[in-house]
């Protein structure tokens, strides 16, 4: 009888399923982006989405972002698939009002840059812009409850990333 293999994180293979999956669930980085971008272009007149890409893709190689991810897309999945115990099963499938724990698993991804993470986060939540309406669409086959707010808090932590970034490089002109 052969012994199981030690379990040993693969962080190449974590990396990798998360943009695999972002991709399966049809979320780009450069949908991501243009929330970003539309989160700080009134700040920021000069930036591009293509200086957002760079900011989403450097959010996305963190790790607490990446098991958000993985996380939060697979109970969307297990949902689709009606496989949760009920009543979990009805509450995120028909993405519940008092059912918070999506955004709270979102926050995870928002922490990573700081408290100016967090007003983006709740303003983009409010107004669903771009890919966030599609996501926010309810036809009783797919389920997005997660995916919604980690779209939106991947792009509130890049808007943080790019405010951050951008004060450094004014300080350093001065
Ligand atoms: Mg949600």
């Amino acid at each position: 009888m052969s012994t199981p293999k030690p379990y040993s994180l693969n962080s190449r293979a974590v990396a990798d399923a998360t943009m695999q999956w972002l991709a399966r669930r049809n979320v780009s980085v450069l949908q991501i982006a243009e929330l970003a971008h539309d989160l700080q272009k009134a700040y920021y007149p000069d930036l591009t989405v293509e200086e957002c890409i760079v900011h989403v893709e450097s959010v996305l190689a963190k790790r607490e972002v990446q098991n958000a991810v993985l996380t939060g897309i697979q109970l969307d999945l297990l949902a689709e698939e009606q496989k949760l115990l009920p009543p979990l099963q009805d509450m995120i499938m028909n993405d519940e009002p008092l059912y918070g724990c999506d955004e709270v698993l979102a926050l995870s991804i928002v922490n990573v840059y700081g408290s100016i993470g967090f007003t983006n986060f709740g303003y983009i939540d409010k107004l669903k812009p771009g890919i966030l309406k599609r996501l926010n669409e309810k036809n009783g086959r797919d389920c997005h409850t997660f995916l919604d707010d980690i779209v939106g808090a991947i792009a509130a932590a890049a808007a943080s990333r790019i405010a951050h970034r951008k004060h450094a490089e004014l300080e350093q002109q001065q």
